[in-house]
């Protein structure tokens, strides 16, 4: 297919080319700013970012609030290490475990780090509390999983790419299929098993939503075999999927409240990505006091986790989530997304479906997972001013900021609907 891009995007390109590791393809585009839902590249062209960062920019691109708290921050203090105590972290620990209800906060910087400290804590917790002998605690996780890059995350990934020649792998580990409580429960059975580690909807792999039911059974079952249920909501949480969480499940409460009877309340959460609206690398896991207080002083830290900027910017990321009801607003624009999308897979052959949850959706193309239709696609929305990226050859997922506007999420379908028309 034709790839046209402008001379001076080809410089940076070229640029990134000759002078970074190559472990990214990113689509042909060079941007250069970006304002609420919107992009603009070197050449001058805007685009809707239909990407968000993987789901790091719910709140929209530089949004003031933010931008603020980050620079007012920065010219204060930056960095103490927590050698010291500075007055931003106590201030953000109470603020973050107010809004999720949970005793204590452990802050870290990037998602695969905060994955590695729950990991961590869940073995802690396996040998000091569970009485599982020593180097034996196995962590039941799910196939075609995405928890990051660190090498111990990778040893239970099944993505080749992700894993072949990283080896020798962590152990301790054992893999069921997602979305299989019967799986889960036989796992459990084992007297060393420490929690099981799962996404509530699995976004790399593609935007696979599980059972209504399969969190709430997760959490029943994970309860009655005493093992810890330990949700990455690193790119579902915060909003994305219609709920502040996707653990929140059909409850339409914006994740404010604790209707235990839809609400499958993590032992461990996870959070990443928009817990800073993209602005800043922050990453959390929460935990009550009977979890958390396994990890005493020197058994785990980080230079930059819970310096002042992190607490700060996401006191401000979580402070828009909340007074502009973006949950509300990615349940109300998912639905609108899904039900105009199907109502055109109706008069196509080239769609097969659209899934997803809240403004975290994904269509699957009618081509072999190894095609490269959906990145042909995807060049081609971006020609129409709309930015995606396919996750396999025959997925593409849309997850917009979720500041989006219905007006300007009709236009984004019209410009879906003619791209996919023109692969008819
Ligand atoms: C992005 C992501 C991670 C890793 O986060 P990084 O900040 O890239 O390390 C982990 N889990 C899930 C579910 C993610 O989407």
């Amino acid at each position: 297919m034709n790839v046209q891009v402008g001379n001076k995007s080809q410089q940076y390109i070229d640029l990134e080319d000759k002078h970074g590791a190559h472990n990214y393809h990113p689509l042909p585009v060079v941007l250069e700013r970006g304002d609420g839902v919107f992009v603009w590249d070197v050449e001058g062209k805007k685009y809707y970012d239909f990407l968000s960062a993987y789901s790091a920019v719910n709140q929209g691109h530089c949004h003031p609030t933010i931008v603020n708290a980050m620079t007012e921050q920065a010219k204060t203090l930056t960095l103490t290490s927590r050698a010291f105590h500075n007055d931003k972290l106590g201030v953000y620990e109470k603020y973050v475990t107010d809004y999720f209800k949970f005793d204590k906060v452990l802050p870290m910087n990037t998602g695969a780090e905060a994955v590695e400290t729950a990991i961590k804590i869940a073995r802690k917790w396996a040998y000091e509390k569970k009485g599982v002998q020593e180097h034996d605690a196995q962590i039941i996780v799910c196939e075609n999983n995405f928890h990051g890059r660190t090498t111990t995350v990778i040893s239970f990934s099944n993505d080749e790419n992700a894993r072949k020649n990283f080896g020798p792998y962590t152990p301790g580990f054992i893999k069921i299929a997602y979305d299989d409580t019967d799986a889960l429960e036989k796992a459990l059975q084992q007297d060393n098993i420490a929690g099981f580690l799962v996404e509530p909807i699995q976004g790399e792999a593609g935007v696979y939503t599980p059972s209504d039911d399969f969190m709430m059974r997760a959490k029943e079952l994970c309860a009655q075999y005493n093992a810890l249920f330990i949700a990455d909501e690193i790119q579902t949480g915060i909003a994305r999927t219609g709920a502040l969480l996707a653990v929140c499940g059909k409850c339409s409460c914006e994740g404010h409240c604790e209707r235990q009877e839809t609400y499958s309340r993590p032992d461990i959460l996870i959070l990443g990505k928009a817990l800073s609206g993209g602005a800043y690398p922050v990453s959390a896991v929460l935990a009550d006091d009977e979890v958390m207080n396994v990890i005493q002083p020197g058994q785990h830290g980080s230079t930059f986790g819970g310096n002042p900027i992190a607490g700060a910017v996401a006191m401000a990321a979580l402070d828009v989530v909340k007074d502009e009801k973006l949950a509300q607003n990615a349940r109300e624009l998912g639905n609108y997304f899904r039900s105009r999308i199907n109502e055109y897979i109706e008069t196509t052959d080239t769609v097969t479906l659209v899934r997803g949850r809240g403004l975290l959706n994904a269509i699957v193309v009618n081509d072999s997972e190894e095609s490269d239709t959906a990145w042909n696609i995807c060049l081609r929305l971006r020609d129409h001013g709309l930015l995606a990226k396919p996750t396999h050859g025959n997925i593409i997922r849309f997850a917009p900021p979720l500041v989006m506007t219905k007006e300007q999420l009709d236009d984004c379908i019209e410009i879906i609907i003619k791209t996919l028309k023109e692969f008819e």
